[in-house]
């Protein structure tokens, strides 16, 4: 067998870091992959790992210095001994870009990959969720490069397929260990798993193929959204990767409460003053909606606290047909201050009706001796 030191084309003191760097060189260039059915490639890769193994282990390159090749047969003790074909798996990583973790085999590197999803807020006014609007939101995407269209190359420069991998951006590896046959499959070390070999980066995205831009888009909001409905825009998000779709937008809304309309859902709710006079008498009111005064016979006789509906003039339903009702609630409005003239009238309508406030409060009192006696 040849000389370890020959074998990686190191002198004997070298330091483990050139030891590493020679198997490196060493092992690229006689992997099996890359060598398919060449004996003499397989051949070399063994001999090169298997002096890697030795000589970056301190101990076994003492023990190969002192004893030579005798050191490795089965059964040697001195310290250290054999054993720990780990390390050299470890390394073999290493060589291929680093970084990728185990199960790399389920997800090759240049597999087309969705673009992420963006969300964006914006809130609405009160009126702009129930009729809709447009707006205009600034999101920050990533998104193909323009210099390159996407391909991570200058401009005029070549871009061709790695020939190592075939385009696949994997190798398999293949090695004789002493456990048995081990098969791996790691991203290709000649185009880091890309596929494809780029001879002079794109100085815009520097190889990367993408960029980051400032976009504002459209956004149409239907009638009828409401505080927290999130509208999404599908491919509006980051551009995917290797031809892999867009992600999304979603547009998370929030409305502004209103100091008047209330809203529950589909359903507004106001409160509406009338006079005493005119919950007395009845009258002909003026109802402010979300869309119009309507006009609402008030029945003589109303009590504050009564609720009315207007049917269909709430909230439109969204991406339905129809719309929620609206509801108004009687508040009796009590004047705080009244002329003279005023007060002369209600004295006298309160002569007018005593046998009225008699009875009510008869009732009342009598309702009342029911509850403490029971
Ligand atoms: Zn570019
Ligand atoms: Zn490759």
């Amino acid at each position: 067998m040849r000389d370890f030191y020959e074998i990686l084309g190191v002198h004997r003191e070298a330091t483990q870091a050139e030891i590493k760097r020679a198997y490196r060189k060493s092992a690229k260039k006689y992997h099996p992959d890359l060598n398919p059915g060449d004996q003499e490639a397989e051949q070399a890769f063994k001999e090169v790992s298997l002096a890697y193994e030795v000589l970056s282990d301190e101990g076994k390159r003492r023990n190969y210095d002192l004893y030579g090749e005798d050191s490795l047969k089965d059964g040697f003790s001195s310290q250290g001994g054999f054993g720990g074909f780990g390390d050299i798996f470890g390394d073999l990583f290493d060589i291929f870009g680093g970084g990728f973790s185990g199960n790399y085999a389920s997800q090759k590197q240049n597999a087309p990959i969705r673009g992420g999803d963006i969300r964006a807020d914006v809130q609405l006014e009160f009126k702009e969720a129930i009729f809709g609007t447009e707006k205009k939101v600034t999101i920050r995407r990533t998104e193909i490069c323009r210099s390159c269209d996407g391909k991570g190359a200058k401009a005029g420069t070549d871009v061709h397929r790695c020939e190592t991998c075939h385009g696949t951006g994997q190798v398999r590896e293949s090695r004789q260990s002493a456990f048995g046959r081990v098969v791996q499959v790691v991203p290709c070390p000649d185009c880091q798993g890309k596929g494809e070999i780029i001879e002079e980066p794109c100085s815009h995205c520097h190889g990367s193929g993408r960029e980051i831009f400032s976009r504002t888009i459209d956004v149409h909001i239907p009638k009828g959204v409401n505080n927290k409905s999130i509208l999404s825009m599908p491919g509006e998000g980051h551009h995917g990767e290797n031809g892999g779709p867009p992600g999304d937008l979603y547009i998370y809304i929030s409305v502004k409460e209103d100091p008047i309309f209330k809203r529950q859902g589909n359903d507004i709710y106001i409160d509406f003053p009338v006079s005493y006079m005119d919950a007395v008498l009845g009258a002909k009111i003026e109802v402010p909606t979300l869309d119009s005064m309507e006009n609402f016979d008030l029945p003589a006789g109303t009590v504050g606290g009564k609720v009315f509906t207007l049917k269909g003039k709430g909230v439109p339903r969204l991406q339905e047909k129809g719309r929620g009702d609206f509801h108004f609630r009687i508040e009796i409005i009590v004047p705080q201050k009244i002329s003279d003239r005023q007060r002369e009238l209600l004295e006298e309508l309160r002569g007018e009706s005593p046998s009225v406030a008699k009875k009510e409060r008869k009732g009342f009192f009598d309702r009342m001796k029911d509850w403490f006696e029971d």
